[in-house]
């Protein structure tokens, strides 16, 4: 049985935002979701993957995804953000540690996410490798205020647990 000590249990947080724009489809949690607008950035500008990537590394101690995928790097551009998922997990796995759960928030005027949770929930569980259950979408509105209630952008929170699943006392990533 595992013992709970610092050394042994993490929790990261992630946090980002996209501007709307018409044009690029609308990527979220890896999903294409049908939309009048997509976010507009270097990769395909998955806010909810950008979010979930942080919150991966920050529970390593790894830094953050602008340190690891400049958006200044040509071979981001366009990206599918995937990828930065996939790269956050293995580099997380490589130093022993397993992810316990995820949650995580996006906040979206338009278009209306309910029925696009699940789909979003099951990718997300694919890319962390986690059974479904540990994995939760919750979906707000800007109730009409600041960017995200005016629908000029669209916000991502997350969260995740780690557990280190060998015996190291490494404390250090
Ligand atoms: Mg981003």
């Amino acid at each position: 049985m595992t013992t709970i000590s610092p050394a042994s249990i993490r929790v990261g947080l992630g946090q980002d935002a996209h501007r709307l724009v018409v044009g690029p489809p609308l990527m979220l949690g890896g999903v294409e979701i049908p939309s009048a607008k997509g976010l507009d950035g270097h990769s395909d500008a998955d806010v909810l993957l950008h979010a979930v990537t942080d919150a991966l590394l920050g529970a390593a101690g790894l830094g953050d995804i602008g340190e690891w995928f400049p958006n200044s790097d040509p071979q981001w551009k366009g990206a599918a953000s995937d990828v930065f998922v996939l790269e956050a997990v293995k580099e997380i796995h490589a130093r022993g540690w397993a992810i316990i759960n995820l949650d995580c928030t996006i906040s979206a005027e338009q278009p209306k996410l309910t029925p696009h949770k699940p789909a979003i929930r099951q990718r997300l569980a694919e890319l962390l490798q986690l059974d479904v259950n540990c994995v939760n979408v919750k979906a707000k509105t800007g109730e009409l205020v600041g960017p995200v209630g005016r629908g000029e952008a669209m916000n991502a929170e997350a969260i995740v647990l780690l557990v280190r699943i060998d015996n190291s006392t490494q404390t250090d990533s």
